[in-house]
Parts: C-alpha cells; structure tokens; sequence
C-alpha cells in the first residue's frame, strides 16, 4: 500500500519541527578553519600523489561537515577528483598502497592508507535512474561544483583541498549554522528533481535529521511528500542500511517522525499507516532514544508498536493483557514479511521473529521465576534472552515497575548462564539403547521419548548429562 494523500500536519500530531537551533559555535570544538587545515595535512601525502600527476583530489562530505562540527573521529573519508577510476587505482597501486575496487563501475576505488579507509570517487555529474533499473546511472564529470551540487545534501557538498581551504558553492556552512537540511541550491522544484535522481535520499535527509537533530526546510519536506512514491523504485537492501543508520541515532525520534510527516515511512513500511494516524510516532521515536544502541532491539520496537496498531487499531499498551494483540503467529509472520521486505540477514530474520512473537507478557515477570523457568527462557530465546528484557523496558512505559522485574529477571539470567550451559544433553548412543532395551520402535515415538526426557532435564527431574541407564530408569518411572 502507499499513502497517495500527504498526511497534513494538524492532522499528525507525531510531527514537530526541530527546536530553535543554538549558533554553530555552541557545537565547535577550537577553530573549525583549524580542523580543516589539520585534516588536509592530514593526507598530505595523498593530495601530493594526484597533484604529481596532474589530477585534482579534495576530500568532501562527511568528514569535511564532521570537522565543521569539531568531531573528527571517523571511520571513512570520501575524496573526489578529476582522474578516471583506471587512473587512480594507478596512481594509488604506484605508490604501494592497498586498493579495493569497491564501486569501480561508479567511480569509486577505495584504498587503506594506515588503518583508515578512503574512498576516491571520480566527479560525477548525474546520477539518475534509468527506467525499470533499481541502480543508478553514473556519468563522469570534470567540475568539482558540478560534482557538488548532484549531492544530496548542502551540508554534504562541501570540500576542503589539501591546504585545508573551504570550498562551499552551495552555502552548506551557513546551513551547518542555521541546523537546516536542504538539498544544494535549496528551492522546490530543484529539490524534487535531486529527490527523483535518486530517491534514496529521502531516508538519507531522515538519517541527518536524526543524526544531528537538524530540520528539513520547508521545500524539502514538500518535495519528500510529493516523490515519497519513488522510493519504490531502488533497492530495499538501500533502504535497509538508510533505515539501519536511522533507527541507531541520537535524534532518531526527529528522523522517524519527519519520515512518518512526509508519508514516506508508510511508503517503505506501508503498515506503519495506523501508527501514524494514532500519532504514535514521536513516542516510537522517545522510546528507541531509550533503547540500547542495539539494530535488533530498535528494529523490533518500532515493528512491535506496528504490529499491535495495525492489528488493534490502538496504541500498543503493555499494561493490558497480550490476548489483545494479535496472535504469535501472526507476529512472527509480520516480523518474517518486513524481514524479507527490507532483506535482512538470516540472523537477523531470526532475532525480529523471537522478538515479536515471543515477547513475554509483562503479568508473567511478577511471579518468582524458578530455575526451570529460567532455563526455558534461555532456551527459547537463545542469544535473544537477554535482548526481550531490553526491548520489555522500551515498549513498557504503560506498565508500572516493569524495569525492577526485568532488571531482576536480568540479573537471574546472567548468573544462571554464567554457571551452567542451560540446554539438556542426552547420552550418545542413546536411541539406539531405547530401541534395543525398551524394544521403543524408531521414529516419533523414539523422538517423543527423548522430548520427555529432555523436559525432565530442564524440569530438574533429571540430572543434565545422564548416563543411558539413568535415562531408561526415568522412562521405566514415569
Ligand atoms: P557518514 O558520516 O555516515 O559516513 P557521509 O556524509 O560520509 O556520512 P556517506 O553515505 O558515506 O555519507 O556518503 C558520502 C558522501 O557522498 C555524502 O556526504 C554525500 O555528499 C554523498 N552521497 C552519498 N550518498 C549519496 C546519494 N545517494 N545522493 C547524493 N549524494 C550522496
Ligand atoms: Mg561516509
């Protein structure tokens, strides 16, 4: 499904703007300009390579806005230059470095300089889709500005050279001041044409405004709602890692709730719908705040809140018993379709689907947990244990004292684990014992026994590890 109508603002209580943003300076560390000179001497080395050859290199996007904002720790730094990817590959291979020919088909050659990895991409001038392909086009270019201004954001076009200088054609500074995001050269229709190029970067806007707490203008929020439909034409494992980003930031609340604003959540997540008409966005978005930085436990609590909407057209409400919700079935089976929707990992598939089918109910935490109990929490949630009590705390701001019984669930579990290995263990040889001893014919009655034997275990009713006559007592027994 896709929302074809823009949800208006009065109507959608989820959706505030950014508050009033603090001067730059309140964000800088030391001089900005110093940071930039730091960083181009930083690579110096690099600069020099293509300069010998004639080429043009400067380093762009996101470390060059990080440095603006006094944060230069960095795991990538993106460069741009006017030599063709043969030609740098060369000229990197030449000087002994290491390369990776990452995305040589569109321009970029990434190289390990130290423990840093940089990406050299060559100008590009366009980047547009061609009809029916899921994979943008790429056209290389000779102008930095040009470069510049096919990117997605003005904060994001800005270079320095190797002498640290500033090249800023589209004003990104001045939009790092004012805490604005804007597409380079602002204004309506140029931003609906930036967003068609590549519609990816309407989770990208997102992704920033839940990074660094800034505000889409008002073009570029209009813009997002009128080519919200055009996500549907990239890749989803693009909107994944968009997505993956998002929910992990400081703002993710900001980010979600503007996605959510444009219509373009609905787009990508066509369940959400309910979500967003109850107004339950803002709060999704306070709660993933209060989330551990964990792409499991953020995932599930936004898809638990859209399960629970979609199914009972009310909020998601701890508070009141889980026979309200739709069934378990049912929620694994949401989990496993967003799974394949946003083509997660196997593991991950796994994790959502524990998650939000087994999520116990939070009535259930009162009662004294018995080691049995523990043991089968462990073992129904395997590496997820401890992950359901983390997603209970998120969901849970309906139920009074939930935290006290997680946090002792949580302790109960982690000593538990930390003495024995929960799962029951049977003896080798042991089927074939109860088929010759017992005379139990092979196949579901042979596997039924050792299911039985296997509770008893957990139950403590037997010891974990028995020996084959310990275990055809307890049959003969029981
Ligand atoms: P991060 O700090 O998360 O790495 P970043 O700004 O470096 O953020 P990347 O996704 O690494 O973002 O992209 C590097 C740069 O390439 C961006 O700063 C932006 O200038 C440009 N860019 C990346 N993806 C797009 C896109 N889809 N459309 C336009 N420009 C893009
Ligand atoms: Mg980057």
């Amino acid at each position: 499904m896709v929302t074809t109508s823009a949800p208006a603002k009065e109507q959608n209580p989820a959706y505030r703007p950014a508050r009033t943003p603090p001067p730059l300076g309140m964000n800088l560390s030391g001089d900005p300009r110093q940071a930039l000179v730091l960083l181009g001497q930083r690579f110096g080395d690099l600069f020099d390579l293509f300069a010998r050859e004639g080429r043009r290199l400067y380093l762009v996007g996101g470390s060059v806005r990080d440095a603006l904002l006094g944060d230069t720790h960095r795991a990538d730094y993106d460069f741009a230059t006017d030599a063709l990817p043969e030609e740098s590959l060369r000229i990197l291979r030449a000087a002994g470095l290491r390369t990776f020919p990452i995305g040589a088909r569109f321009g970029t050659i990434a190289a390990a300089i130290s423990d840093t990895l940089v990406e050299i991409t060559t100008f590009r001038v366009q980047e547009a889709y061609e009809p029916g392909s899921r994979k943008p086009e790429v056209e290389f270019g000779d102008s930095l500005d040009d470069d510049l201004s096919r990117r997605d954001l003005s904060i994001n076009a800005m270079a320095i050279d190797r002498h640290g200088h500033l090249i800023d054609p589209f004003d990104g500074c001045s939009a790092l001041e004012r805490r604005i995001l804007e597409v380079p050269r602002g204004g309506l229709e140029n931003t609906r044409s930036i967003l068609r190029d590549d519609p990816l970067r309407l989770l990208r806007i997102a992704r920033f405004a839940g990074r660094l707490g800034f505000a889409p203008t008002p073009d570029t929020t209009q813009a997002a709602m009128d080519c919200r439909a055009e996500l549907l034409r990239i890749s989803r494992e693009r909107w994944k890692m968009e997505m993956d980003k998002l929910l992990l930031t400081r703002h993710a609340d900001q980010g979600l709730a503007w996605l959510a604003h444009t219509g373009a959540l609905q787009v990508v997540l066509p369940a959400t719908g309910p979500l967003v008409r109850l107004g339950q966005v803002r709060r999704v978005g306070a709660q993933l705040l209060d989330t551990p930085d964990d792409l499991m436990t953020r995932w599930s609590v936004l898809l638990l809140h859209t399960v629970v909407t979609e199914h009972t057209d009310c909020r998601l409400d701890l508070s009141r018993s889980l026979e309200t919700w739709p069934d378990e079935p049912l929620r694994t089976a949401f989990a496993s379709g967003v799974a394949s929707r946003f083509r997660f990992s196997n593991a991950e598939r796994q994790c959502v689907e524990r998650l939000l089918g087994g999520i116990p109910d939070p009535a259930s935490l009162r009662a004294d947990w018995d080691r049995p109990a523990l043991r089968r929490h462990l073992i129904g949630f395997g590496e997820d244990a401890i992950r359901v009590l983390d997603l209970l705390d998120a969901v849970g701001d309906t139920v009074p004292g939930l935290t006290e019984h997680t946090g002792r669930l949580r302790e109960a579990l982690v000593s538990l684990r930390s003495v024995e290995d929960p799962l029951p263990r049977l003896p080798k040889g042991l089927g074939h014992a109860l088929h010759e001893q017992l005379g139990m014919p092979r196949g579901p009655a042979l596997a039924e026994a050792m299911a039985r034997l296997r509770e008893a275990i957990l139950d403590e009713a037997l010891a974990n590890d028995p020996d084959i006559d310990a275990c055809i007592g307890w049959l003969r027994d029981n």
